[in-house]
Formats: C-alpha cells, sequence, structure tokens
C-alpha cells in the first residue's frame, strides 16, 4: 500500500519559512556577537539558540499542518514580533538590534495586513515589552559595537533585498499569468464568435429549402402569424398567393428529374426577384409556392400573381435546345371583411388556385374578401 501524496505547502508558509530561517539566523550571528562583547551567561546563549535556530522550523511546521495555513502563518508574524519585544526589552534596547527587528516584523505584517500590519506588529512588540517589565524591570543599553550595528545593517539590508526579490517575482509571475488569461479570454471570444456565427448559419439553414434556398414551411409557420398580427394592428391589407406549376409531372416524366429540379430553382429564383423585402417567398411543397405580400391589397396582389405568370411564361425553357413550356395556375386570397387565422387564409388561396386548375390553369383566381384574424 503506498501513502496518500502529502499535501502542497501553501505558497506564504514556504516562502515565510525560508526568509524566517535565513534572516534569523543572520539575527543569531548579530546577537551572538553582542553576547559574546557584553559576557552574557549560559540561559541566555541557550535562549538565543532555542528562538533563533529551533523556533523557525517549530512554527513552520505548526503552519504546514494547520486547517488554515495562511491565518497559522500570521499568527506566526504575530508572535514573532512578541518575541522581538521580549528579546529588545530583554537587551535593553540596542538601538540597531532593536530597530532591525522591529523593521522586519513590521514590514513582514503590512504585506499580509497592509497598514494595519504596523499598528499589529507594534502591538505585538509592546506586548512583549510589558511582559519583560513586567516580570524583570527595564535597563538601557543603547550602545552595540561598531561591528554589531555593520551587521544588523547588513542583516537588515539583505533581508530588504530578499523581499523585494519576492515582491519582482511575484509581479512577474502575475503579469505573466495576466497575459495568458488575456491571451485564453481572446480564444474564446473567437470560439463564441465562431459559434455564435454558426448557430446563425445554422438557423438560416433550418429556415432554407435545400434544392431552391427559398424559406421553408418552417420558416413560414413562425413568421406568418407576425405578419398577420403587425397588419392586424396597423389595419393593413395582407394578401396571399399560392403558386402551384401545371403539369409539372410531365417535365419530370418527359425530361427527367433532374430538369424538373433545376426548373423548380429557376422558378424560384424569378419569384424571389418579384417578391420585395418585406415579403415571404417561401416553398409551400413539391411544386407549390406561396407568396405572403404584407400591406397589398386584393388588386395589388392580382397584379403581383400576374406578374409572376408572365414572367414564368416569357422566361426561355430549353432542354438540350428543345424548348418546352412552364406556367403557374394562382390562387389569390386577400384580407378585408371576414377575421381569419392565417391556416383560413392558406385555404381560401388554396380553393382559389383549384378553380385556376379547374378553370384550366395557366391563370390567376382570386378568393372572396376575408378579414386577419
Ligand atoms: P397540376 O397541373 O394539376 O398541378 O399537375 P402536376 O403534374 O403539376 O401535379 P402533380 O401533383 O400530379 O405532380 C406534381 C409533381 O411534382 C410530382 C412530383 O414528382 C413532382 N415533384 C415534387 N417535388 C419535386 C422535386 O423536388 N423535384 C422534382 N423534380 N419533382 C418534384
Ligand atoms: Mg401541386
Ligand atoms: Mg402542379
Amino acid at each position: 500500500m503506498t501513502d496518500a501524496p502529502a499535501a502542497p505547502i501553501h505558497w506564504v508558509v514556504r516562502m515565510n519559512y525560508r526568509n524566517r530561517a535565513g534572516s534569523w539566523l543572520a539575527a543569531f550571528v548579530v546577537l551572538a556577537v553582542h553576547f559574546s562583547e557584553h559576557a552574557y551567561g549560559l540561559w541566555f546563549w541557550l535562549f538565543m539558540g532555542l528562538q533563533f535556530l529551533v523556533y523557525p522550523h517549530v512554527v513552520f511546521w505548526r503552519a504546514r499542518h494547520a486547517k488554515d495555513p495562511l491565518a497559522a502563518e500570521i499568527q506566526n508574524l504575530l508572535f514573532d514580533n512578541f518575541c522581538f519585544g521580549v528579546w529588545a526589552a530583554v537587551l535593553g534596547f540596542p538601538l540597531w538590534i532593536t530597530y532591525t527587528l522591529f523593521i522586519c516584523g513590521c514590514i513582514n505584517m503590512v504585506a499580509f495586513s497592509a497598514f494595519k500590519g504596523v499598528l499589529q506588529a507594534l502591538g505585538a512588540f509592546l506586548a512583549g515589552v510589558l511582559l519583560v517589565f513586567a516580570v524583570v524591570g527595564w535597563h538601557f543599553t543603547l550602545d552595540t559595537s561598531l561591528l554589531v550595528s555593520a551587521l544588523s545593517m547588513a542583516s537588515l539590508s539583505g533581508y530588504l533585498i530578499l523581499f523585494a526579490f519576492d515582491a519582482h517575482r511575484r509581479t512577474v509571475a502575475l503579469s505573466e499569468t495576466r497575459s495568458k488569461l488575456r491571451q485564453s479570454e481572446a480564444g474564446l471570444q473567437r470560439q463564441i464568435q465562431a459559434i455564435q456565427s454558426l448557430q446563425a448559419q445554422l438557423t438560416e439553414q433550418a429556415n432554407r429549402d435545400p434544392l431552391t434556398g427559398l424559406y421553408n414551411r418552417r420558416y413560414l409557420h413562425d413568421s406568418m402569424q407576425r405578419e398577420f398580427d403587425r397588419c392586424a394592428r396597423e389595419g393593413a391589407p395582407l394578401s396571399l398567393l399560392l403558386i402551384d406549376l401545371d403539369h409539372f409531372k410531365l417535365v419530370n416524366d418527359h425530361h427527367g428529374h433532374s430538369v424538373g429540379d433545376e426548373v423548380l430553382r429557376q422558378v424560384s429564383a424569378i419569384l424571389e426577384q418579384e417578391t420585395r423585402s418585406s415579403d415571404i417567398c417561401c416553398r409551400y411543397g413539391g411544386e407549390e409556392f406561396l407568396l405572403v405580400l404584407p400591406g397589398v391589397d386584393v388588386q395589388a396582389a392580382q397584379e403581383r400573381a400576374e406578374h409572376c405568370c408572365n414572367q414564368i411564361a416569357a422566361h426561355p425553357w430549353l432542354v438540350n435546345g428543345q424548348a418546352f413550356a412552364v406556367t403557374l395556375s394562382v390562387g389569390v386570397a386577400c384580407t378585408a371583411d371576414t377575421r381569419l387565422t392565417p391556416a383560413e387564409l392558406i385555404d381560401r388561396a388554396d380553393q382559389a388556385l383549384f378553380r385556376a386548375k379547374a378553370e384550366g390553369r395557366n391563370r390567376v383566381c382570386l378568393s372572396g374578401p376575408t378579414t386577419l384574424a
């Protein structure tokens, strides 16, 4: 059985461990020189060893195994400041040592708690000082030797450089992450645009008849009620032309299905030329077409239907150099007095078309007057 992989160490805990272990070692050296110059006793050396050499590893272990490592690390930083206060007071506030300890602790707190960190650092430091005052009273030994002062400066400088280096590294990492994010955002935008244009293409394809490119019945169903409602609101007429090719079966029978397809395509192109942007021109069935003409009254609709018939009849229909005729029958229905649904108006147009067929084809027939539902 293999052990579960260890949880990753929080980056703050890792970074502080490295900084604390290094800088407290430097502080140990400074204090060791100071102690030796002032002949401090064994206990001082022992406590200093524990504090500056062992303590950084203990608090790292605590933060690493804490439930909330970041919160534990901030507690560690506060406790660092408390210990600094104790040491400063115990040693009689040697200026360079006190300043170095306090400012390093203060910078650490500001890095995580912003300006509030200054007050927190000061509070913890003073708590340490007060504890010493309460237990052993106070004394002041402000001076340090030239060597200790120089070592304090060197360790403070080293710590500040280390701190600035971390800040630089994080800034670079942040800007790299931002630029990667911007790149993936741009990629995502491009994908969204491609999907949207694909969606638009699909919707267009779903609404179109593949053979003729005209709108199909699905589109007619969606849009016709809308046009009916609009014309009813505006009190405008609406006309339908239901168009059927005459004896189209014979075209297929005599010239083949592919010629029949080509005829349907060309008829569609001519009908589309005859429609305005407000009209809806759709392939209604095999060789049947429906033109919805919003705002067009019955006379205008009849003229449009006759014009379509003439255009189709006048078109040069040829197969292998041999001419053949293509004609239309058209049933026209228009809204007028009676209230009808779109389906009922189509029925009226169908009845008119039936009459056109019955009366000999190649003609336009009108249905009786009707009104929008
Ligand atoms: P009518 O004048 O009474 O309308 O006679 P018609 O022959 O046009 O009518 P009918 O309903 O008898 O025949 C319609 C023909 O249209 C039969 C069918 O094969 C043909 N058709 C329907 N859709 C297509 C198509 O997409 N392509 C081709 N080539 N023919 C089609
Ligand atoms: Mg038909
Ligand atoms: Mg027909």
